[in-house]
């Protein structure tokens, strides 16, 4: 299928490795000319240079920690009108509830509330004079499903997606849409530093945490991160401008739930 969106440009946050990468992939495949970002300059770069000569499109990496104001000036002085906005970060650390203080709250809300908000904030008003815009958020199936060891972002991206319902009917009269991913467990390394988390819990093998958790999934496996960038490539192109303001799981039937 063409997604008619060759020749566009993309902000993808995050975007050295896993989901973020997986959606800066689709998008190169798909034409779109990139700006992606990660903190590590060297893994970043690298991803960029292989992007760019896979696909043929023009790909500016952009080092910086996207959760700070600095890093959002960063990756918006090199594009101030991408046409398509792909927004994530890394997801806050595991804990109980009574480990979190303010200051930690605060934290998740900046990187996984307030900084797509405020790059969303940035970037809306140039797509809604062109007529066309698409904004895909990075969320987490804890929006639908909350996992008590991430209260943390269970938190943060409820007051995301919060905010996203009531943008999205706002700016979709100007041809700009706003949509949520919403990953289940994905074969990245943050999947695996959850894992290793739980075999130290549990005094398990990582083999084995992983096995345990591939077993309450129905699809048996981790999805991966090219299954997840078609989604969101699918999301930011021509076919898809009647999608406004969901929030699409993409879990291997990991959410029990009829809608
Ligand atoms: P990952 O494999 O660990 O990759 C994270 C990417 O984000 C890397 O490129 C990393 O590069 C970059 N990054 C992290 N913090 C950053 C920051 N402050 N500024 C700029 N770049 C940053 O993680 P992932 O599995 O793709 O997860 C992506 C998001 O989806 C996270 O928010 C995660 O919580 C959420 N999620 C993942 C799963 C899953 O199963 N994988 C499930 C639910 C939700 P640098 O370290 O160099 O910055």
């Amino acid at each position: 299928m063409d997604l008619g969106i060759s020749g566009k440009t993309a902000i993808v946050c995050a975007a050295s490795k896993g989901l973020g990468r997986g959606c800066a992939e689709a998008l190169a495949e798909a034409g779109v000319n990139l700006i992606i970002n990660a903190r590590s300059e060297g893994p970043l770069g690298q991803t960029a240079a292989e992007i760019a000569k896979k696909y043929g499109v023009s790909v500016t990496p952009i080092a910086c920690d996207i959760t700070t104001p600095e890093g959002q000036a960063m990756v918006l002085k090199a594009c101030p009108n991408p046409d398509i906005l792909v927004n994530n970060a890394g997801g806050p650390p595991p804990g109980i509830w009574s480990d979190w203080d303010r200051d930690d709250f605060i934290k998740a809300l900046d990187a996984n509330m307030l900084t797509p908000i405020m790059l969303m904030k940035a970037v809306l008003p140039g797509m809604m004079d062109r007529g066309w815009g698409r904004v895909v958020d990075i969320t987490s199936q804890s929006v639908k499903s909350p996992i008590p060891a991430l209260g943390l972002s269970n938190s943060a991206r409820a007051g995301l997606t919060g905010y996203v319902g009531g943008t999205s009917r706002q700016v979709a009269p100007s041809g700009v849409t706003i949509n949520n991913l919403l990953p289940g467990l994905h074969a990245t390394d943050r999947a695996k530093s959850l894992d290793e988390g739980v075999s130290k819990a549990q005094g398990i093998s990582l083999e084995q945490a992983s096995a345990n958790r591939m077993a309450t999934i129905p699809a048996r496996r981790y999805g991966t991160a090219s299954e997840f960038g078609a989604m969101c490539a699918f999301l930011c192109s021509e076919h898809a401008g009647y999608i406004v303001g969901q929030n699409i799981l993409l879990d291997g039937g990991g959410v029990n739930a009829t809608f």
